[in-house]
């Protein structure tokens, strides 16, 4: 059996990994040195719970902590290489540690388009195959070719896009998984880019980061949109109506800037964000009949685990 190579820490604090800055401790916390070695660990533990995070952007740890093992795959499966291209367009494979912003860069040069909308998405490729990330019209999925996929003894193999149920913030496999044996996670995309304009796709980042810095509140810690759009609608318009902006539970606030983000204006514990969560969903069902459903990624326990 290899050695691992990777790093294990003991009672992690995930608020330094997750975007809200806030949630309770990993009972253990690997940080696997590559994807080799990821498929080690995986064999080396095979009852061990095992939970993937990317960069913590669209996740809420309970303050109870996460028993098991937290896997960080940010800037660990890193490779990002163009795999071909052609006059028609190009392949290009990204590790799921990868950020998604540097997709769309290493896309921009090699002359490729369509990827530009991963710059304003605050995540890993890993996350953004799992959520089906996207934003101004693009979703991740519309520029998957294929995915290669590492299950939980460590075995890597290929799978496409057909094999998942894919929608709106979500993917699933459409085969249902017997056992947990079975559970598996994104190790990279393969993603098909029609071919384009190095300026023109710079371009079009720099127009897409800017309206963000307008529209939502970068400057506090959040993870984005806490619900998904319910169709034909906006979830940030209906918490608006229902005069919810600025609301606070604790040190946790519905942005003032973006109804759709709760932000952490100090010491907001997770358990108080959940709460504001659950308390517009309340106002917002008694006041539209509208059930709100939440798109961040909410795990651990609310009690400690030691
Ligand atoms: C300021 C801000 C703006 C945002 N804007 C957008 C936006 O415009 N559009 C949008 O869609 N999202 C947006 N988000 C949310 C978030 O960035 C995306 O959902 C992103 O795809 C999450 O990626 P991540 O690496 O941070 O995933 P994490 O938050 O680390 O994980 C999210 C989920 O994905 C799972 N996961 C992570 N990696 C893997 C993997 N390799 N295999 C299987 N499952 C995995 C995790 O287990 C978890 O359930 C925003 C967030 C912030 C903070």
């Amino acid at each position: 059996m290899p050695i691992l190579r990777g790093e294990m820490r003991i009672n992690e604090p995930m608020r330094k990994h997750i975007s809200w800055r806030t949630g309770g401790y990993a009972e253990r916390y690997y940080i696997p040195a590559d994807l080799d070695d990821l498929a080690n660990f995986l064999l080396k533990s095979p009852s061990e719970p095992m939970y993937a995070i990317g960069l913590g952007s669209n996740l809420l740890i309970r303050d109870g902590g996460l028993r098991g093992t937290v896997i960080a795959l940010h800037g660990r499966l890193k490779d990002l290489r163009l795999i071909e291209q052609n006059q028609a367009g190009g392949l290009i494979y990204a590790g799921a540690g990868v950020a998604c912003a540097k997709v769309a860069r290493f896309a921009a040069r090699h002359h490729l388009a369509g990827a530009e909308f991963l710059a304003g998405i605050p995540g890993t490729i890993g996350g953004a195959l799992a959520m089906n990330a996207g934003c101004f019209g693009s979703e991740t999925w519309g520029i998957v070719a294929r995915v290669q996929v590492i299950n939980r003894s460590g075995q890597m193999f290929i799978r496409r896009p057909g094999e998942y149920a894919i929608g709106y913030r979500s993917v699933k496999l459409q085969r249902t998984l017997t056992s947990t044996a079975e559970t598996e996670w994104f190790a990279g995309g393969y993603l098909q880019l029609p071919g384009g304009d190095q300026t023109e796709s710079q371009q079009r980042i720099k127009q897409l980061l800017a309206r963000r810095v307008g529209s939502q509140p970068l400057n506090q810690p959040n993870a984005g949109s806490v619900f998904r759009n319910p169709p034909g609608d906006y979830a940030a318009r209906l918490i608006e109506v229902c005069g919810l902006k600025g609301r606070c539970m604790g040190d946790a606030m519905v942005s003032p800037i973006h109804a759709n983000f709760i932000v952490n204006t100090g010491n907001a514990s997770a358990t108080d964000i959940e709460a504001l969560m659950m308390l517009v969903q309340d106002k917002v069902r008694k006041e539209t009949g509208i059930e709100l459903i939440q798109e961040v990624r909410i795990v651990g326990d609310v009690r400690g685990y030691a």
